[in-house]
């Protein structure tokens, strides 16, 4: 047997205590890679390194320009691996090729974001009283563990090593156990363009490793993305020390379709927002609320756009979505769907594994559409995290926001309607991180992205995204004599 594919740490590859794991290509069940596990002596070497290279005067003093020059030649280094890179995160969790490709190009434009960023930076300096200035300074956190799920590593990833590297930081990335390769490729990426070795460490392990370095008292902010409950377990074992969190968790975003919306465009809209990516986006648009005079056409309407999003092989060209990241999930996402059923929910289409028989070695499901439930049910409550939709009806905007609110999460929410004045009340209104009004799952690198309740604490992208990654210190500099 080939030996696990080992960790990054200090900039040398080396296998790891723990017991090794596969990747599994959710796509025909083959491994897709073999992967060595750091346990805790290996977190710990990772931090040491983390902490000497974030502290060497070689990085510690770099000017911006230059940190951004490395930021740039990383991002030519993703250009130049964009089919490695794509193909990786395919294997790992079945994405289609061309949602990979298009988010490792994504990725290259995030360094290069930041790039710029760092390179225009313009500080802030108050006037005292007399002859005195007060100065900010951003200076980096220290030694950042970042944490990464599986359903996006490529985007995911690059948002979290681009921003705190460009703020100054070393980073421990610790990316999902079911997308280990695409994190060992950034690390290895890293070193290519000319990072200085310890500035970025790839441990690879599962939950066990991720909970090693939150508690590792070295690491001065763990940088998180994933599901609720991990990130509660997260957060208090960083409470215990202090440690500050950034934290993007799961959602049940609803997506808003009034009467008066172009009925073909929110159809797409809606179908887009919840069966793209097999469902499996944190932002997915998964409780679809139309107001009841267009709901039963809309459903209607809805199941045919949902045959349009028929799963298939992910390197297939053609193909809009392969199947669920792992097998696990898949069954996850069945029994969610299952228990929608024991709950009375109709399924208007899907709620099965797809019956073609080329796609019967993989972890396949097909886009489910459910109506019959109330905003209380257990399915309209709680993220499946697949490509599975409730659709609710609501009366009148009064209704319409108190459903919309009536969820624990407040990642994201769509709003489909013809009225200007409206779109704008409902947008003010809603508790979401991220409004699209008359659209669906846009990003841009450079807005905020975050979420309200249960769905995170701070922001991640944009020029918050380079603050999340500083702390501010002022200065009192006293000038009379
Ligand atoms: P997960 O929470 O199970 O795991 C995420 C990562 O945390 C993995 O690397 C895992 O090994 C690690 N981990 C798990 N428990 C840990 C612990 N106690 N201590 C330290 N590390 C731990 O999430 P997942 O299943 O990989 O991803 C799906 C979830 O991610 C969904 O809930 C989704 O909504 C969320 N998500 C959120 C965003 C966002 O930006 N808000 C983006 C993508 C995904």
């Amino acid at each position: 047997m080939t030996a696990p594919l080992p960790l990054l740490i200090g900039g040398e590859w080396r296998q790891g205590g723990g017991t090794p794991f596969d990747s599994v290509n959710p796509a025909d069940g083959s491994c897709a890679a073999r992967l060595a596990t750091a346990d805790a002596d290996d977190v710990d070497a990772a931090v040491a390194a983390a902490r000497a290279a974030q502290d060497d005067p070689s990085w510690a003093r770099m000017r911006p320009h230059a940190r951004a020059r490395l930021l740039h030649a990383m991002s030519d280094r993703i250009d130049g691996a964009r089919e490695e890179l794509a193909r990786a995160q395919m294997a790992d969790n079945g994405k289609t090729i061309r949602e990979c490709r298009s988010q490792a190009a994504a990725a290259a434009s995030v360094f290069r974001y930041y790039a710029a960023l760092i390179e225009t930076a313009e500080g802030e300096v108050t006037p005292q009283r007399g002859d005195a200035v007060t100065m900010t300074l951003y200076e980096p956190m220290g030694v950042v563990a970042a944490i990464t799920p599986w359903n996006s590593p490529l985007t995911l990833e690059a948002q979290k090593l681009a921003p705190a590297l460009a703020a100054g930081n070393a980073v421990v990335l610790k990316p999902s156990e079911v997308t280990p390769q695409v994190g060992r490729i950034f690390g290895r990426l890293a070193l290519e363009a000319g990072l200085p070795p310890g500035l970025v460490n790839v441990v690879t392990g599962a939950g066990e490793t991720g909970r090693a370095l939150v508690a590792h008292p070295g690491v001065d902010l763990v940088s998180f993305t994933g599901g609720t409950v991990a990130g509660r377990h997260i957060a208090e074992a960083a409470a215990r020390r202090l440690c500050p969190v950034l934290l993007e968790l799961g959602g049940k975003s609803p997506n808003m379709i009034c009467a008066d919306a172009d009925f073909e465009a929110a159809v797409q809209g809606a179908a887009a927002g919840i069966f793209g990516s097999v469902g499996q986006s944190c932002i997915a648009g998964s409780r679809i609320l139309v107001e009841a005079p267009i709901h039963d056409r809309f459903v209607e309407a809805l199941v045919a756009a949902a045959a349009e999003w028929r799963p298939g092989m992910p390197e297939d060209g053609d193909v809009r979505i392969g199947p669920l990241a792992s097998f696990r999930h898949r069954d996850t996402v069945a029994a969610a769907v299952d228990r929608a059923r024991a709950e009375g929910a109709l399924v208007r289409c899907g709620g099965a594994a797809p019956d073609d028989p080329r796609l019967a070695g993989g972890a396949f499901y097909l886009p489910t559409v459910l109506t019959g439930l109330g905003n209380g049910s257990q399915t309209a409550q709680r993220e499946i995290f697949g490509p599975v939709c409730v659709v609710l009806p609501f009366a009148d905007e009064a209704d319409l926001v108190a459903q919309a609110n009536d969820t624990e999460f407040g990642l994201a929410a769509g709003i489909w309607s013809s009225d200007a004045r409206k779109c704008w009340r409902i947008a003010r209104a809603v508790r979401a991180g991220t409004v699209w009004i008359n659209g669906y799952r846009d990003g841009s690198i450079s807005t905020p992205f975050g979420g309200m309740k249960q769905s995170g604490i701070g922001r991640e992208k944009g020029r918050l995204g380079l603050r999340a990654y500083s702390q501010p210190k002022g200065v009192f500099w006293r000038l009379d004599d």
